[in-house]
């Protein structure tokens, strides 16, 4: 099996404690929020360690929709994975398509944009479907961690976003060794590619498998000097 970061981090190594109050201190948020009448959502891109923030919201409001934004171009892997956990974990998934179709996103000698441009395939086929359902709602649970990248290192707990919104990232403070200490724990199901070498799993042409030298993000958009998809430096403010 591939030694990626999970299995490096259980094979030995003491995994941290997730202290109860900080389940606590997610569960007084979003009640706080429902108490002011605002209304909330979640995204999720289904990988291994989106699942410990999934499961602590089923566990305070799976009524909370679960917004998953299908490119087209993720991993069969990956749907089928959002199917066994909205199914374990009883979440109400709504499925974001892009509102452009694939034979409108080519380059004018008939090339994907993913190819040439990828800043922009990312805003059709990823923020641009977020911005409608950021307008319909309030607050925007997400699930970014600080350890992921610089961008998201600088964001904070709460932070306003677009059309009035709040984006609030109770994960923020979590790292790699917490959010599989909690997977182990709760004994929560594993993406289907983890053990083939992936860590960052996002669509298709723009990941590839990790080497044991590479930060989490850089198994994204190799090559490209591109390490965010616009979801976290667009929609926030
Ligand atoms: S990750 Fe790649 S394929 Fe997916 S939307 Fe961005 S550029 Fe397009």
């Amino acid at each position: 099996m591939f030694p990626n970061a999970m299995n490096l981090f259980l094979a030995g190594i003491v995994l941290p404690q997730i202290h109860p109050m900080e389940i606590h201190a997610i569960r007084k948020k979003i009640e706080e929020y429902r108490s002011e009448g605002k209304r909330l959502f979640t995204t999720s891109s289904f990988q291994t360690h989106s699942i410990p923030m999934l499961h602590i919201l089923s566990e305070i409001d799976n009524s909370i929709p679960v917004y998953f934004i299908n490119t087209g171009y993720l991993f069969p892997e990956t749907v089928s994975f959002r199917d066994e956990v909205a199914d374990r974990l009883k979440l109400k998934i709504v499925d974001l398509k892009p509102n452009t179709p694939k034979y409108m996103q080519r380059e004018s000698n008939g090339k994907l944009l993913f190819t040439t441009d990828p800043d922009h395939c990312c805003y059709l086929n990823k923020t641009q479907p977020m911005e409608s359902v950021l307008a319909s709602h309030d607050v925007w649970i997400n699930g970014v961690r600080g350890d992921q990248s610089a961008v998201r290192k600088a964001m904070k707990v709460e932070q306003p976003a677009p059309f009035d919104s709040i984006r609030f990232h109770p994960m923020l403070d979590w790292d790699n060794r917490k959010i599989f200490a909690y997977i182990k724990e709760h004994d929560l199901p594993k993406h289907a590619l983890d053990a083939q070498g992936y860590i960052s799993i996002g669509c298709e042409p723009c990941t590839r498998k990790m080497d044991l030298d590479m930060q989490e993000r850089e198994a994204r958009w190799f090559g490209l000097n591109k390490v965010e998809c616009g979801l976290h430096t667009d929609l926030v403010k």
